[in-house]
């Protein structure tokens, strides 16, 4: 897979977060479901003006699932997808850089910044040591796009002719630290928590 390189900002966030300064690290799951729930909301609005979409409201969903024997948690939505580009682009870079002149402005460990400044995919490196993206953009002729990361400073990302439907797989290879993630009652207890108000059904 062609290797990329991270925005410097990008990559000294990913170092916070794979060093875990943050207390409250099960956030993660918070973070990684609003994106899946936002790239749902996205598609349904292109599905309003769009026929060509061919999404009905009652398709969407979110599905979770966990393997405790390969250590994974896996989040997947069939909402809008994204292209190469798009990914390179989203989660290559940060646009708001803010967050980390924040976070130095601010001592408190426990204040939560994470989501406020569009960094919230990267909390993933607090429970995961390896994350995979598979996704598919809801545009006409768009291919899956494979993202890999070990961490900083460096990417991998291809298109391939592996078969996904239309939107993101997020793929958690969690931590020897983190493996409760892997643990249906920690995941239930996560998404009562964190996910009771959703408007997308979540399936776990
Ligand atoms: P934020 O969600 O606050 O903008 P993130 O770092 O979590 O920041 O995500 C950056 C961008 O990556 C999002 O704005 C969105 O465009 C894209 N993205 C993240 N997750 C998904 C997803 N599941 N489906 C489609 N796009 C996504």
């Amino acid at each position: 897979m062609a290797k990329k390189e991270f925005q410097a900002e990008s990559k000294k966030l990913m170092d916070m977060m794979i060093n875990s300064i943050y207390t409250n690290k099960e956030i993660f799951l918070r973070e990684l479901i609003s994106n899946a729930s936002d790239a749902i909301d996205k598609l349904y609005y292109k599905s309003l003006t769009d026929p060509s979409v061919g999404m009905n409201k009652g398709d969407f969903r979110i599905l979770l699932t966990r393997d405790k024997d390969s250590r994974t948690l896996t989040i997947s939505d069939n909402g809008i997808g994204m292209t190469k580009e798009e990914l390179e682009q989203n989660l290559g870079t940060i646009a708001h850089s803010g967050s980390l002149d924040f976070k130095k402005d601010n001592k408190d460990e426990n204040i939560d910044i994470i989501g406020q400044f569009g960094v919230g995919f990267y909390s993933a490196f607090m429970v995961a040591d390896k994350v995979e993206i598979f996704t598919k953009s809801y545009k006409k002729e768009a291919k899956t796009v494979h993202w890999s990361c070990t961490g900083t400073p460096e990417f991998e990302m291809e298109e391939t002719d592996a078969e996904h439907d239309r939107g993101t797989t997020i793929v958690l290879h969690l931590s020897e630290d983190s493996l409760e993630y892997a643990e249906s009652s920690k995941v239930e207890e996560l998404l009562r928590k964190y996910c009771r108000f959703l408007p997308v059904p979540i399936a776990f």
